[in-house]
């Protein structure tokens, strides 16, 4: 834990070094939503402004190839210094096996490198069904500031990997019964590197020419209900929560406005959620200015991130939504606070 909390430390410096040196980058140039603050009147006054408190943005939510992005741990860092951002977290799904390479190329280009994690859960049928009215509903949780080398957690995100693959080998081996026989050395590859999903089969699909794109992979053969979908295995939100508060961090309700009803949020609340991710790349400012209202209702923090599965191209590039340091504050101010209590126990 000494590690962690020189890390939080280190963490403060990087973000001053930002503020002096690369946060102008960008700056009346962006085409990137600009968060300014919570209440986001600022989402439509885009470029030209600095962060409320000078120290610029960040992008809280991204992913690499230890889990279903396409740019590698360092790459993901290298782009998001480019795009002028002060800090970015990286919150690859159920792994935190991209996080070494990527604080190694954050210490090096001086950019300041959260660690994070998105673990899949699914709300109890029971609940779901009073809170939403149907069966299942999946809640991601995002996680912050946690040890990533605890122990517990790290035997709890083995057995969700572990899962993930099993679960594309059954994909695979369903896909074999309808005559799509897909060759999977890239799968096992990264497998080996991090965490495997359904990403991963579609892409395989497409490079492999059974279907012509990632969307029509999910349509034909393994979204939901289709003949080769295989259900995941579930975590309850309670518990992905509990993971992510056992290793000391902070558990985020990742884009609320994906969930089927915001019923749901005082339940997640009451299950150990500390934080809304209000600002998404998908969200129109009146939208994150909900979330922000209920953030300050239920006592959450607000955090905001682009969810970006690429980096040089696609639709939703690094730095699409950029979050006013402030709130990267405010979320190490509850670390250091949830280490205290850890030091007094
Ligand atoms: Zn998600
Ligand atoms: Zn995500």
């Amino acid at each position: 834990m000494r590690q962690r909390e020189s890390w939080l430390r280190d963490a403060g410096r990087h973000g001053e070094q930002h503020t002096a040196s690369g946060q102008g980058r960008g700056e009346g140039e962006s085409q990137h939503i600009s968060v300014q603050t919570c209440y986001p009147s600022a989402l439509s006054s885009v470029s030209g402004e600095k962060s409320s408190g000078g120290r610029g943005y960040a992008d809280l939510h991204l992913h690499t190839s230890a889990s279903d992005g396409c740019l590698s741990p360092a790459e993901v860092v290298e782009v998001a210094a480019k795009e002028g951002l002060a800090a970015i977290a990286i919150c690859d799904h159920d792994t935190v096996a991209g996080l070494p390479e990527a604080i190694a190329a954050a210490e090096k280009i001086g950019i300041e490198l959260i660690p994070g994690l998105e673990l899949s859960s699914y709300l109890p049928t029971p609940a779901a069904l009073e809170l939403a009215g149907k069966p299942g509903s999946e809640v991601h949780i995002l996680g912050y500031f946690f040890d990533y080398e605890n122990v517990a957690l790290a035997a709890v995100l083995r057995r969700l990997c572990a899962e993930r693959l099993e679960r594309v080998k059954k994909m695979i081996y369903l896909l074999g019964e309808l005559g799509v026989n897909l060759e999977q050395s890239e799968i096992d590859r990264a497998a080996a590197f991090g965490s495997v999903g359904r990403m991963h089969v579609a892409r395989a699909l497409v490079k492999q020419g059974f279907v012509s794109d990632t969307r029509e992979a999910f349509a034909q053969y393994i979204g939901g209900g289709k003949p080769a979908y295989v259900p995941r295995v579930h975590v309850t939100p309670a518990e992905a929560c509990g993971v992510i508060r056992r290793a000391k961090g902070i558990p985020v309700l990742a884009h609320p406005s994906l969930l089927d009803s915001d019923k749901l949020i005082p339940t997640l609340v009451k299950e150990g959620v500390m934080g809304i991710e209000a600002y998404y790349r998908t969200v129109s400012a009146q939208v994150a200015e909900h979330y922000c209202r209920l953030a300050e209702k239920w006592g959450l923090l607000v955090t905001g991130g682009s969810d970006s599965h690429q980096g040089k191209n696609g639709p939703f590039l690094i730095g699409t939504v950029k979050l006013d340091y402030l709130h990267v504050e405010k979320l190490k101010k509850k670390a250091s606070e949830l280490l205290v209590g850890e030091g007094q126990k």
